[in-house]
């Protein structure tokens, strides 16, 4: 039975992570290569290690959060040889499918077990333990897991085989990009018609035009009062976030040799808005840029 959990990356999902597994708990001992993210860590109640190393070593089970790939396989290098032989490692950051697979074959090659659990839901479903996740691997690995994910999300998807979780997250953020710009245009098109953001909204939310990204995220102020257009797009679900998970998209469409034509232009866009106004808002505010695009 897992009693004690190693967590390496305590950053903005990390901490709150770790801090729902400690109110269930569990012994958490944390690692960040950064001293403030480390002491949030601590301030939710886990011990501090003094290293990944120190983390791992008599660990049951061990969790990362890290921002990409790169950083996952470097500290997988650095902590398998401390763990003991057959501890379940899960990583839950999101990272391209292909160094998913690879991070399950560096473990599994060191004896050890792996599950890639991405999550959506955000800094307030991680805040809250309502994430969702989105889980590849063996099935035994996936029972194991299980308990400490239901602690940390309120729904959990067995997805497949290594790699499955992240194929699942980015096929997912490839059609909520795609269908937050077709939206934004939609409502500029509406604009220069003269047609109404409510008129459109009243008709589109209920027919076929329904999807996530009008109706609970709509990126113009009004008829959704919750969503970030009425804050002046504060996120939210920030740009940048989603310009890399569609970046993550784009690698394993080209990979594939799928075509998919909207799939890798949202990428591009979300790729130009995030590095310039995009930096701080909601993915939603792309609207802004088509808008300004039209000449509006
Ligand atoms: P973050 O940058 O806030 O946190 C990452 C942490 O990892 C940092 O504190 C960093 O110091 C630490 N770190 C990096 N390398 C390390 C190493 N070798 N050892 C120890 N610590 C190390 O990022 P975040 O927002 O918490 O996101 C984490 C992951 O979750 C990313 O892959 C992101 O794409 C994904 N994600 C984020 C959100 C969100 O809303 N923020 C939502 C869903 C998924």
């Amino acid at each position: 039975k897992v009693s004690t959990v190693a967590f390496i990356g305590l950053g903005h999902m990390g901490a709150p992570m770790a801090a729902n597994l400690v109110r269930a708990e569990y012994t958490v001992r944390a690692f960040d290569l950064v001293p403030a993210a480390l002491e949030a860590g601590v301030t939710a109640g886990a011990e501090a290690a003094a290293s990944a190393v120190e983390a791992v070593t008599g660990a049951d089970l061990v969790i990362s959060m890290l921002p990409a790939g790169r950083h996952v396989l470097g500290l997988y290098e650095d902590i398998l040889g401390a763990a003991r032989p057959g501890t379940l490692f899960v990583d839950c950051s999101t990272i391209d499918v292909a160094d998913a697979r690879a991070v399950h074959a560096l473990a599994e090659g060191r004896g050890m077990r792996c599950l890639d659990a991405p999550v959506s839901g955000g800094v307030v479903g991680a805040e809250a333990g309502t994430l969702t996740f989105m889980v590849g691997g063996g099935g035994e690995e996936f029972a194991e897991a299980l308990p400490l994910l239901d602690v940390m999300g309120k729904k959990v998807v067995h997805c497949g085989a290594a790699g499955s979780g992240q194929a699942a997250k980015i096929c997912n953020n490839m059609i909520l990009g795609v269908s937050m710009i077709a939206v934004s245009e939609a409502f500029v098109l509406a604009e220069s018609l003269g047609l109404s953001h409510q008129a459109l909204y009243d008709v589109a939310s209920t027919a076929s035009g329904q999807c996530w990204a009008l109706s609970v995220n709509c990126p113009v102020p009004g008829p959704v009062p919750a969503s970030p257009a009425n804050r002046d797009y504060r996120p939210g679900f920030g740009a940048p976030l989603m310009a890399k998970d569609l970046g993550l998209a784009a690698n394993a469409v080209r990979a594939g040799g799928v075509h998919a034509e909207l799939g890798l232009r949202a990428a591009e866009m979300y790729a130009a808005y995030a590095e310039g106004r995009g930096a701080d808002e909601d993915f939603s505010g792309i609207v802004r840029v088509l808008r300004e695009d039209s000449g509006k």
